[in-house]
Protein backbone atom coordinates (compact mmCIF):
# COMPACT_ATOMS: atom_id res chain seq x y z
CA UNK A 1 0.00 0.00 0.00
CA UNK A 2 1.18 3.03 -0.94
CA UNK A 3 0.48 6.77 0.76
CA UNK A 4 -0.19 9.38 -0.88
CA UNK A 5 -0.66 11.43 2.30
CA UNK A 6 2.55 13.53 4.20
CA UNK A 7 3.69 13.53 7.51
CA UNK A 8 2.28 16.92 8.50
CA UNK A 9 -1.16 15.96 6.58
CA UNK A 10 -1.28 12.56 8.69
CA UNK A 11 -0.30 14.28 11.76
CA UNK A 12 -3.33 17.02 11.03
CA UNK A 13 -5.80 14.15 10.22
CA UNK A 14 -4.64 12.52 13.59
CA UNK A 15 -5.32 15.77 15.57
CA UNK A 16 -8.66 16.17 14.16
CA UNK A 17 -9.31 13.07 14.25
CA UNK A 18 -9.41 12.88 18.29
CA UNK A 19 -11.44 16.29 18.45
CA UNK A 20 -14.08 15.49 15.72
CA UNK A 21 -14.66 13.51 12.89
CA UNK A 22 -16.65 15.10 11.09
CA UNK A 23 -14.52 17.47 10.57
CA UNK A 24 -11.51 15.26 9.35
CA UNK A 25 -14.15 13.50 6.91
CA UNK A 26 -14.24 16.73 5.48
CA UNK A 27 -10.48 16.72 5.45
CA UNK A 28 -9.95 13.40 3.48
CA UNK A 29 -12.49 14.10 1.33
CA UNK A 30 -10.52 17.05 0.55
CA UNK A 31 -7.19 15.34 -0.25
CA UNK A 32 -9.26 12.57 -2.50
CA UNK A 33 -10.21 15.19 -4.67
CA UNK A 34 -6.45 15.41 -5.63
CA UNK A 35 -5.58 11.99 -4.92
CA UNK A 36 -7.99 10.60 -7.13
CA UNK A 37 -6.96 7.14 -6.32
CA UNK A 38 -8.91 5.08 -3.53
CA UNK A 39 -12.54 4.96 -2.21
CA UNK A 40 -13.12 7.51 0.81
CA UNK A 41 -14.43 4.52 3.31
CA UNK A 42 -10.77 2.69 1.89
CA UNK A 43 -8.57 5.71 2.64
CA UNK A 44 -10.25 6.32 6.09
CA UNK A 45 -10.02 2.98 7.21
CA UNK A 46 -6.36 2.61 6.56
CA UNK A 47 -5.50 6.16 7.94
CA UNK A 48 -7.48 5.52 10.51
CA UNK A 49 -5.74 2.16 11.46
CA UNK A 50 -2.17 3.90 10.81
CA UNK A 51 -3.27 6.18 13.33
CA UNK A 52 -4.89 3.74 15.71
CA UNK A 53 -7.59 5.82 15.81
CA UNK A 54 -10.58 3.93 17.17
CA UNK A 55 -13.14 3.74 14.08
CA UNK A 56 -16.17 1.49 14.47
CA UNK A 57 -17.99 0.21 11.53
CA UNK A 58 -20.76 2.37 11.71
CA UNK A 59 -18.33 5.35 11.82
CA UNK A 60 -17.43 3.86 8.11
CA UNK A 61 -21.03 3.25 7.18
CA UNK A 62 -21.65 6.72 7.90
CA UNK A 63 -18.45 8.64 6.67
CA UNK A 64 -19.18 6.43 3.40
CA UNK A 65 -22.82 7.66 3.03
CA UNK A 66 -22.25 11.40 3.89
CA UNK A 67 -20.46 11.19 0.22
CA UNK A 68 -20.52 14.71 -0.81
CA UNK A 69 -23.57 15.17 1.06
CA UNK A 70 -23.71 18.11 3.49
CA UNK A 71 -26.48 20.25 5.23
CA UNK A 72 -26.27 24.04 4.87
CA UNK A 73 -28.20 26.33 6.63
CA UNK A 74 -28.48 30.04 6.05
CA UNK A 75 -28.91 33.02 7.81
CA UNK A 76 -28.92 36.58 6.74
CA UNK A 77 -29.20 40.07 8.91
CA UNK A 78 -28.20 43.62 8.06
CA UNK A 79 -26.83 46.55 8.95
CA UNK A 80 -26.72 50.28 7.87
CA UNK A 81 -23.62 51.96 8.02
CA UNK A 82 -20.90 55.47 6.42
CA UNK A 83 -18.00 54.07 5.39
CA UNK A 84 -15.13 55.70 2.66
CA UNK A 85 -12.29 53.76 1.07
CA UNK A 86 -9.03 55.93 1.48
CA UNK A 87 -6.65 56.44 -1.15
CA UNK A 88 -9.16 55.30 -3.32
CA UNK A 89 -9.94 57.01 -7.02
CA UNK A 90 -13.74 58.18 -6.74
CA UNK A 91 -16.48 58.78 -5.76
CA UNK A 92 -16.30 55.77 -2.84
CA UNK A 93 -13.34 58.44 -1.55
CA UNK A 94 -15.90 60.36 0.09
CA UNK A 95 -18.29 59.22 2.95
CA UNK A 96 -21.57 57.34 2.12
CA UNK A 97 -23.68 55.21 3.45
CA UNK A 98 -24.96 51.50 2.43
CA UNK A 99 -27.36 48.90 3.79
CA UNK A 100 -25.12 45.99 4.40
CA UNK A 101 -26.61 42.35 4.65
CA UNK A 102 -24.63 39.51 5.71
CA UNK A 103 -25.48 35.92 4.52
CA UNK A 104 -23.70 33.48 6.71
CA UNK A 105 -23.87 29.61 5.86
CA UNK A 106 -23.34 27.20 7.89
CA UNK A 107 -22.87 22.89 7.07
CA UNK A 108 -22.79 20.11 8.48
CA UNK A 109 -22.49 16.59 7.53
CA UNK A 110 -24.68 15.04 10.04
CA UNK A 111 -27.56 16.00 12.33
CA UNK A 112 -27.98 16.48 15.97
CA UNK A 113 -30.01 13.78 17.81
CA UNK A 114 -31.41 13.81 20.83
CA UNK A 115 -34.94 16.01 22.37
CA UNK A 116 -34.48 19.66 21.04
CA UNK A 117 -31.94 19.58 18.81
CA UNK A 118 -33.10 16.44 16.92
CA UNK A 119 -32.50 16.78 13.37
CA UNK A 120 -30.81 20.13 13.16
CA UNK A 121 -27.62 21.06 12.67
CA UNK A 122 -27.98 24.13 14.92
CA UNK A 123 -31.39 26.12 16.33
CA UNK A 124 -31.86 28.94 13.92
CA UNK A 125 -32.38 31.28 16.66
CA UNK A 126 -29.04 30.54 18.11
CA UNK A 127 -27.55 31.16 14.58
CA UNK A 128 -29.41 34.28 14.09
CA UNK A 129 -28.58 35.64 17.97
CA UNK A 130 -24.82 35.00 17.02
CA UNK A 131 -24.79 36.48 13.49
CA UNK A 132 -27.03 39.15 14.94
CA UNK A 133 -24.28 40.30 17.52
CA UNK A 134 -21.53 40.43 15.04
CA UNK A 135 -23.42 42.38 12.44
CA UNK A 136 -25.26 44.87 15.29
CA UNK A 137 -21.69 46.28 16.41
CA UNK A 138 -21.84 48.55 12.98
CA UNK A 139 -24.95 49.45 12.66
CA UNK A 140 -25.61 53.49 12.41
CA UNK A 141 -21.41 54.26 12.96
CA UNK A 142 -18.88 55.61 11.18
CA UNK A 143 -16.46 52.84 9.46
CA UNK A 144 -13.05 53.60 9.46
CA UNK A 145 -10.08 51.39 8.50
CA UNK A 146 -7.27 52.26 10.73
CA UNK A 147 -4.73 55.36 10.57
CA UNK A 148 -6.40 56.65 7.22
CA UNK A 149 -7.78 59.57 9.13
CA UNK A 150 -6.08 62.43 10.70
CA UNK A 151 -5.74 61.68 14.54
CA UNK A 152 -7.64 65.21 15.41
CA UNK A 153 -10.15 64.46 12.92
CA UNK A 154 -10.77 61.13 14.88
CA UNK A 155 -11.14 62.71 18.06
CA UNK A 156 -13.22 65.31 16.86
CA UNK A 157 -15.62 62.84 15.67
CA UNK A 158 -15.45 60.99 19.11
CA UNK A 159 -16.23 64.33 20.92
CA UNK A 160 -19.06 64.90 18.93
CA UNK A 161 -20.48 61.61 20.09
CA UNK A 162 -20.48 60.34 16.85
CA UNK A 163 -19.90 56.15 16.96
CA UNK A 164 -17.06 55.25 14.95
CA UNK A 165 -15.71 51.99 14.75
CA UNK A 166 -12.42 51.40 13.20
CA UNK A 167 -11.04 48.13 11.33
CA UNK A 168 -7.82 47.14 10.66
CA UNK A 169 -8.71 46.47 6.97
CA UNK A 170 -10.25 48.40 4.55
CA UNK A 171 -13.70 48.64 4.99
CA UNK A 172 -14.44 46.65 1.58
CA UNK A 173 -17.31 44.20 0.90
CA UNK A 174 -14.33 41.64 0.30
CA UNK A 175 -13.11 41.97 3.20
CA UNK A 176 -16.02 42.46 5.34
CA UNK A 177 -17.11 38.89 3.78
CA UNK A 178 -13.49 37.45 5.29
CA UNK A 179 -14.25 39.60 8.73
CA UNK A 180 -17.95 37.49 9.08
CA UNK A 181 -16.30 34.27 7.91
CA UNK A 182 -13.72 34.14 10.47
CA UNK A 183 -15.82 35.79 13.62
CA UNK A 184 -18.56 33.08 13.29
CA UNK A 185 -16.35 30.34 12.73
CA UNK A 186 -14.51 31.74 16.21
CA UNK A 187 -17.93 31.03 17.17
CA UNK A 188 -17.44 26.95 16.74
CA UNK A 189 -19.27 27.16 13.37
CA UNK A 190 -18.41 25.09 10.45
CA UNK A 191 -18.79 27.98 7.84
CA UNK A 192 -19.38 27.36 4.17
CA UNK A 193 -19.75 30.52 3.01
CA UNK A 194 -19.89 34.53 4.40
CA UNK A 195 -21.41 37.24 1.73
CA UNK A 196 -21.52 40.77 2.00
CA UNK A 197 -23.65 42.73 -0.36
CA UNK A 198 -23.08 46.72 -0.40
CA UNK A 199 -25.97 47.45 -2.67
CA UNK A 200 -28.58 45.61 -3.68
CA UNK A 201 -26.97 44.02 -6.50
CA UNK A 202 -23.12 43.72 -5.72
CA UNK A 203 -22.24 41.10 -3.27
CA UNK A 204 -18.96 39.72 -2.46
CA UNK A 205 -18.65 36.39 -0.80
CA UNK A 206 -15.65 34.23 0.90
CA UNK A 207 -15.42 30.73 0.97
CA UNK A 208 -12.03 28.24 2.15
CA UNK A 209 -11.78 24.88 0.62
CA UNK A 210 -14.88 25.71 -1.60
CA UNK A 211 -14.15 22.36 -4.16
CA UNK A 212 -13.32 20.40 -1.02
CA UNK A 213 -16.05 19.65 1.67
CA UNK A 214 -19.35 20.26 -0.72
ZN1 LIG B 1 -19.23 52.00 -0.21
Amino acid sequence: MVYFIGIAQRQFIRTILSINKTRAYFYIVFLKRYLRRHSLCFLFLRLAQELRAEVTFLDLIIFERMKLSVYVLKSEHSFDSAHFLANYEGKCRQIHGHRWRVIIEIMSATLNTGEQLDGMIVDFSKLKKDLKEEVDCFDHVLIIEKGSLKPSTLTALIEEDFRVVEVDFRPTAERFSKYFYDRMTQKGYRVKSATVYETPTNSASYEEDPHGAV
